[in-house]
């Protein structure tokens, strides 16, 4: 067991200039805050961080590094607070405690590979500082070492995460001999009979198998003499049972089958003299063809360089890696090899996008100048494009950064998003437009029969979720437009005094499309219903020669401009939700309840008026082209409406709240102007969204009965 002066003393070696003071601090505020509590295995709890620092010690992370390690427990399991950790010991050691504890909050529950995959992604997305990830990989390294404490159930399931998550992090950072320690503690703890017959079958043989070890590096280390290729170290291994074990699996063989229990290492000291041993290796024992591999002249994204090759000796094959030292530790080591050696060079793969940032740091040791200038250019932004959210149930949706709740919903299921109506995030209702940050838990709350707005395709990022949804509105516009092209035409009809059966004989609508080379009748009518074909082109189509005599020949109208439209079966549906066909005109602005009048416009479907509007007077320019409408029932939803209100008040304190809160009492304002005139009259002009007509009238009656208020009349035309 570790003491806090071993760990002084190794953290000293390595850097002379180091903190120990706040060390110090740290390591005796952590004991007082765990005092009295201990692990499974009996040890005062501060044993483990002393371990988990004096490993991050040896990964040689600076001295704020290590004092976070001390803290990495405290605000997860004592009172101790974030605050105050960050008063005691500053902003930088907090900002580690606490992306260290943020990370073991994340409820990691599948071994699923693609969810495995997006839960890593997500980890190292939440992390902005790669000091964070190694405390944490100490952390779990201390923790599986001491896994065998723990009960079945939790050993199993630490073992698991460790195996799908933190190895394989280990492995992109490429800390090798990290990621085999954990690889080997979690099989052994997952399969301990699996791990106990790997491990017999290997004990049986380590006699024999290091005898040829020996004998291989006899051989090798003559010939590289004979040659003059200086090689530092020589090393046989017999290989790591997890490693045998992946090879059983991936292969599907049995253990009979397994060869190669064998690899040797020759580890030199320059570039050169890699390939030198290369060849030398290939003369003594022949290669197996296609197993050669140079990673030195291409590196693995992780930086990872040597030269791979498998040659066979006495009809045994097995494993030689040439590198040279320099690469054996980046090989070691990974992200934690560049503190030790910064003068040396490793490649990354250029498209690997996981390992830009990996790149971007090597960029940054070229020019930082001591080691802490270093430490601090190691602000992380993994996945850049990238945010990763929770479905209740644990399952992590991966999503471009921007992605919105609805976003998430198309993602979840096309149902999903298209019946939804509102989302919990992190258990609180948001709008649907907010943003996603990675590790949210969003709960889609949908209702069935509710359909998607147009709005959505303003806010949402996914081209999914944009897809979806324009399919569905151009579907449902599709029918809208059928529908009102129908009924143009059958207005059209009626007007020329036609037989509507005569001139809608069979498929008579499906000859006229052909005709215009439009697939079917349906199309037709929703050329018309578009405004691309106008009703009496259809018609003279339908009925041609001097069949057309205008019914209304001689009159100037059917009806006055202001007539209140009956609505009856044969009108237009109008609603106050967007309708790209039916759209209620800007000039008047009218709202359900108010009488209104329909203009088929060119090219843009329906427009409808207030028949108050002052433009409706045109309208007698076209009769032709005026048409009944009437409210719809389709639902638009409370505040559909928006409309502006115009108060002359007397200018008196108190006026404009007494006003505002009137009005916000049932209904909600959107904006709000007040000035006041020479003859002290104030004018209070309030835009809000109304349900209907009768609400409106609810709204002004109220204003007018607050105190002060001296008239109030509707702005048509929004200011
Ligand atoms: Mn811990």
């Amino acid at each position: 067991m570790i003491t806090f002066d071993d760990l002084v003393s190794r953290v000293r070696s390595n850097d002379a200039d180091a903190d120990t003071d706040l060390l110090r601090r740290a390591y005796e505020f952590s004991a007082l805050e765990h005092a009295g509590q201990t692990r499974r295995s009996g040890e005062q709890y501060i044993t483990h961080p002393l371990e988990v620092a004096a490993l991050v010690a040896d990964m040689r992370l600076d001295d704020v590094a290590i004092a976070a390690s001390l803290l990495h427990d405290v605000v997860e399991d004592t009172l101790t607070t974030i605050e105050h950790v960050r008063d005691l010991f500053g902003p930088e050691v907090a900002h580690v405690v606490e992306g260290v504890t943020k990370i073991s909050t994340i409820p990691f529950s599948s071994s699923e590979e693609r969810q495995a995959e997006n839960f890593r992604k997500m980890l190292l997305a939440m992390v902005d500082d790669v000091r964070v990830i190694l405390v944490k990989l100490a952390d779990r390294l201390h923790n599986m070492r001491t896994l065998g404490h723990l009960k079945e159930e939790r050993r199993v399931k630490i073992a698991q995460e460790t195996l799908d998550i933190y190895a394989p992090i280990a492995h992109r950072l490429g800390m090798s001999k990290l990621q085999n320690e954990l690889e080997e503690l979690a099989f052994r703890h997952l399969d301990p009979a699996a791990f106990d017959r790997l491990r017999a079958w290997v004990e049986e043989r380590r006699r024999a198998t290091e005898e040829t070890v020996a004998q291989l590096q006899a051989t090798l280390d003559a010939k590289l003499r004979d040659a003059h290729v200086p090689a530092v170290t020589l090393e046989g291994r017999i290989k790591r049972l997890f490693s045998i074990r992946e090879k059983l699996r991936r292969q599907k063989i049995g253990l009979d089958e397994v060869y190669d229990l064998i690899a040797l290492r020759v580890i030199t000291r320059k570039e050169r003299d890699c390939y030198a041993a290369l060849g030398i290796i290939h003369q003594i024992w022949p290669p197996v063809p296609g197993r050669f591999k140079d990673f030195i002249a291409m590196p693995r994204p992780n930086g990872y360089q040597s030269l791979h090759t498998s040659v066979v000796s006495g009809g045994v094959p097995f494993e030689v890696q040439i590198r040279t030292e320099r690469m054996h530790q980046v090989a070691e080591e990974g992200i934690a090899a560049h503190w030790k050696y910064k003068e040396g060079r490793v490649g990354a793969h250029p498209d690997e996008k996981y390992f830009r940032w990996l790149r971007q740091l090597l960029e940054t040791e070229k020019d930082a100048r001591d080691p802490s200038d270093f430490i601090h250019s190691l602000k992380l932004d993994l996945y850049p494009e990238e945010v990763y959210a929770f479905t209740p149930r644990g399952e992590v949706k991966a999503l471009p950064r921007g992605a919105t709740p609805v976003d998430f919903a198309y993602a979840v299921h096309t149902d999903v998003g298209h019946t939804c109506v509102g989302a919990r995030v992190n258990r609180r209702m948001v709008p649907l437009r907010t943003r996603l940050q990675s590790g949210d838990i969003v709960e889609v709350v949908t209702a069935a029969g509710r359909t998607p707005s147009r709005d959505w395709l303003t806010f949402v990022v996914t081209s999914r979720a944009r897809h979806k949804i324009k399919h569905f509105i151009h579907a449902q516009e599709k029918v809208r437009a059928v529908e009102l092209g129908r009924k143009l035409l059958d207005k059209e009809i009626r007007r020329f005094d036609l037989n509507h059966r005569a001139v809608l004989a069979s498929d008579a609508l499906g000859r006229v499309a052909a005709e215009l080379g439009i697939p079917k009748a349906d199309d037709l009518c929703a050329s018309i219903g578009y405004g691309r074909l106008s009703a009496r082109l259809v018609l003279t189509r339908l009925a041609p020669g001097d069949a057309l005599r205008e019914r209304t020949n001689g009159r100037p109208a059917e009806t006055p401009p202001a007539r209140v439209p009956a609505a009856d079966e044969d009108a237009i549906q109008a609603s106050g939700c967007d309708d790209l066909l039916v759209t209620r005109a800007g000039c008047c602005n009218p709202i359900r309840g108010e009488p209104i009048v329909g203009y088929v416009t060119r090219g843009k479907g329906v427009s409808v008026h207030a028949s108050t509007c002052p433009n409706v007077v045109n309208l007698l320019y076209h009769p032709e082209r005026r048409i009944d409408v009437a409210w719809g029932n389709a639902g638009d939803g409370p505040g559909a409406f928006t409309v502006c209100l115009a108060i002359q008040v007397q200018d008196r304190r108190g006026m404009l709240a007494d006003v505002t809160t009137r009005i916000s009492e049932n209904t909600n304002i959107r904006r709000v102007e007040a000035d006041v005139n020479e003859i002290r009259r104030g004018r209070i002009s309030v835009t809000m969204d109304v349900d209907d007509l009768k609400h409106l009238q609810r709204v002004i009656k109220d204003v007018r009965a607050v105190p002060g208020v001296i008239d109030v009349e509707r702005v048509l035309r929004q200011p």
